[in-house]
C-alpha cells in the first residue's frame, strides 16, 4: 500500500522483498486438478497449507529459525514472496469499530489508540472503493458498514447455519470479503471456482501484487528488488535513517539501499526484529527504542475451532456449490460483556461444503458415526460424509499483557548471521474464559443443526481449546503507536518518535486487537501514513 500511494504521489520508491517475485495471473495453480500432481495437493515444507497454495512460507523456514522461551508456546508463520500473506489470506475484510480504538476508556484494560474511528473512516472508505469488497449494510453497533458490492447467496450448509443461529439469537449476516462479485476498476468479477487460496488468475480477489503493486509499477517510479533480506536500518550522525542494508540472497553479498524516508512493512514481528537489530552508538538498544517497547504489546487473535458432522448434509446429490474461496456468511460479536465473565468479544467463521476434494480429505473419517472401515464400506463412507462436515472457528480479541512479547535471542542467528527473535507468550484468564464460552456456543450451533461435534469439549488442561499464540496468524503490535514517547514506538502517524524519517505500516503500530481480523485496518492505516509522508515531503517537513 505504501508503494502504491507514494509512487502515485510522485516519489521514487525502492521496495526490498525477502522472497521471490509472484504474479498470480501466471503463477497461480488455479483450476489444477489434484490428480495432475503425484502429491495430490498434499502440503510441502514451504507450502504447509497444500502444494497448490499461493503462499510460499510457513511455520518453519530453512535457515531462518526463531526461538520460544522455555515453557511458552508461540508459532510464527512467515511468508517469503512478493505480496506476503495477502496471496492466500481468507480475504475477510473487517473494519475495526469505534469502541476498538478506545478500549481502556470503556473497560479499563489495554490502552486507547492515539486515533479514533473517525480518522480512519475515510481511508476504509477509499480502500473499499479501490479494492472492492462484498457485504451488506446492517447498521450494527461497533461493526461499521463499508461500501459494499452485493454479497453472494449463502451455500446450502450456510443456510442451515443461519437458521440455527436465528433460533439461538446469534447474529448471522453476509460475510465481508474482498472478492469482486461485479467487475470493478478494470478487474473481472469472480467466477466462483472457490480456490482463492491458490491465487486468482483473473485478479478477482485482493492480493497486494495484483491490486497495488501492478499500478505502482505502471507509474515507472517503483524499483522492485526481490530476494533482498533486510538486515538493518542505517542512520547518520544526526540520528536520521539513511536507508536499509540487506543481503542479496542470490549472491549472499551485503548491499545498501539509500533513502530519504524508510518505511518498514516486513510484518509486525519482523519489523520489530529489524529495529532491535539496528544498533548504533546513538541507538544502543535498537532503533526507535528509547521507550524500550519495541517487541512489546504483541498480541494475536484468540482462536478455537469445533467441527461437527451434520446428518442433514449426508448423502448429498453431488452439485457445484463452490462460490467464493471464503465465507458467504459470518457471525459478528453479538453479546453484551457486562453479562459475561470475560471482556471483549469474538466473531465466528464457518467453513464447509462440497469443495474440490484433495489429499487428506476426510482423514478423520474414523471419528464419524459409522467409524470408517475398509474397502467398499470406506468408499461408501467417503461419499456419504463428503460435504457433511461444518467447521466453526472462533476468532476473538486478546488483551495485551506484559508476558507476551518478542526480543532478540542472545545466542541464535539465521543463515546470514542476523540475530533472530525469541518469543514469550502467556494467555490470561480473559482469553481462556472467552474460549470456553466460544466452545459452548459453537457446540450449541452444531446441536441446533441436528449434528454432533467430532471432538470432545476441551478443558482447562487444554487452555479451553485456545490454540497456541501465533496460530491464528494475526500477530500485531511490537511497534505500537501512542501519544507518549515513553510508552510507545510510533506517534499517531506511525512515525517513529525517535527518528522522524522512519515509519512502520504493517500490523506493528496496532495498540491492541479487536474481535475483527486485522488486514483491512493495516491497509487503511498504511494509506493514511503514506498520505502523511507525501504531505510532509511536499511541505518540506521531511
Ligand atoms: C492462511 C491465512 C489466512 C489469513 N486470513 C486473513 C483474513 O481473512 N483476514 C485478515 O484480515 N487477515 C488474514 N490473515 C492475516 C494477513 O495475511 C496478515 O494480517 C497480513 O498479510 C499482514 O500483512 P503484512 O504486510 O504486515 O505482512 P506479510 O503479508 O507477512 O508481508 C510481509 C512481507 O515482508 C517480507 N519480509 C519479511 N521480512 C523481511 C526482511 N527482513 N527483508 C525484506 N522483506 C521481508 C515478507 O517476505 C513478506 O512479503 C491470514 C493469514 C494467513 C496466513
Ligand atoms: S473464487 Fe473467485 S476470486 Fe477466488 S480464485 Fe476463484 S475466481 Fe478468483
Amino acid at each position: 500500500m505504501a508503494a502504491y500511494v507514494l509512487t502515485r504521489a510522485g516519489a521514487k520508491v525502492i521496495l526490498l522483498e525477502a522472497g521471490g517475485p509472484w504474479d498470480s495471473r501466471t503463477d497461480s495453480a488455479m483450476l489444477t486438478w489434484p490428480y495432475d500432481s503425484p502429491r495430490r495437493g498434499a502440503p510441502t515444507r514451504e507450502r504447509p497449507f497444500g502444494e497448490f497454495d499461493a503462499c510460499i512460507g510457513g511455520w518453519e523456514i530453512a535457515g531462518e529459525p526463531y526461538t520460544v522461551a522455555e515453557g511458552d508456546r508461540f508459532d510464527w508463520w512467515r511468508a517469503r514472496m512478493l505480496g506476503g500473506r495477502t496471496n492466500h489470506w481468507g480475504r475477510i475484510s473487517l473494519r475495526f469499530g469505534p469502541d476498538d480504538f478506545r478500549p481502556r476508556s470503556l473497560d479499563g484494560l489495554g490502552d486507547d489508540w492515539p486515533i479514533g474511528y473517525a480518522e480512519l473512516q475515510p481511508y476504509y472508505d477509499q480502500l473499499d472503493r479501490l479494492v472492492g469488497i462484498f457485504g451488506s449494510v446492517e447498521g450494527l453497533r461497533n461493526h461499521p458498514d463499508g461500501i459494499f458490492l452485493p454479497p453472494p447467496r449463502p451455500r446450502c450448509y450456510e443456510l442451515l447455519v443461519k437458521n440455527a443461529c436465528d433460533r439461538l439469537g446469534i447474529t448471522c449476516i453476509p460475510a465481508r470479503i474482498s472478492v469482486l462479485t461485479r467487475p470493478h476498476n478494470g478487474r473481472s468479477a469472480c467466477h466462483y471456482c472457490g480456490q482463492c487460496y491458490r491465487g486468482c488468475r483473473t485478479n478477482s480477489n485482493f492480493s497486494s501484487p495484483g491490486v497495488l503493486l501492478s499500478p505502482a509499477l505502471e507509474t515507472g517510479r517503483l524499483t522492485l528488488v526481490t530476494n533482498a533480506m533486510a538486515r538493518e536500518v542505517t542512520v547518520n550522525r544526526a540520528g536520521l535513517a539513511t536507508g536499509v542494508s540487506y543481503i542479496d540472497k542470490t549472491t549472499g553479498h551485503e548491499r545498501h539501499a539509500g533513502a530519504r524516508v524508510v518505511v518498514l512493512a516486513a510484518s509486525a514481528c519482523e519489523s520489530a526484529r529489524l529495529l532491535l537489530n539496528s544498533k548504533s552508538s546513538r541507538f544502543p538498544d535498537g532503533l526507535a527504542n528509547s521507550s524500550g517497547t519495541v517487541g512489546k504489546y504483541l498480541t494475536d487473535t484468540t482462536g478455537t475451532d469445533v467441527a461437527g458432522v451434520i446428518p442433514r448434509l449426508m448423502d448429498q446429490v453431488p452439485h457445484d456449490e463452490e462460490g467464493v474461496g471464503s465465507l458467504h456468511v459470518y457471525m459478528p460479536w453479538w453479546l453484551d460483556n457486562r453479562k459475561l465473565d470475560f471482556p471483549r468479544g469474538y466473531h465466528i467463521e464457518v467453513w464447509g461444503g462440497l469443495r474440490q476434494p484433495a489429499y487428506g480429505i476426510l482423514s478423520d473419517v474414523h471419528k464419524y458415526p459409522s467409524g470408517g472401515g475398509y474397502g467398499v464400506q470406506l468408499k461408501r463412507d467417503y461419499r456419504r460424509y463428503y460435504g457433511a462436515t461444518v467447521w466453526f472457528a472462533m476468532r476473538g480479541e486478546m488483551i495485551p499483557n506484559p508476558d507476551s512479547y518478542c526480543e532478540i535471542d542472545p545466542s541464535t542467528v539465521d543463515q546470514w548471521g542476523i540475530p533472530v527473535l525469541r518469543f514469550h507468550w502467556k494467555w490470561s484468564e480473559h482469553e481462556t474464559r472467552q474460549a470456553r464460552h466460544a466452545q459452548e456456543t459453537l457446540r450449541a450451533i452444531i446441536d441446533q443443526m441436528g449434528g454432533q461435534p467430532l471432538d470432545p469439549m476441551p478443558g482447562p488442561a487444554q487452555d479451553q481449546g485456545l490454540l497456541a499464540g501465533g496460530r491464528i496468524i494475526h500477530e500485531v503490535g511490537g511497534t505500537r503507536m501512542g501519544k507518549d514517547a515513553r510508552t510507545s514506538v510510533l506517534n499517531r502517524h506511525c512515525q517513529a518518535h525517535d527518528v522522524k524519517n522512519l515509519f512502520v505500516v504493517d500490523g506493528g503500530p496496532f495498540v491492541g486487537q479487536a474481535d475483527k481480523n486485522p488486514t483491512w485496518t493495516i491497509l487503511a492505516l498504511a494509506w493514511r501514513t503514506s498520505d502523511y509522508i507525501a504531505d510532509q515531503r511536499r511541505t518540506g517537513m521531511l
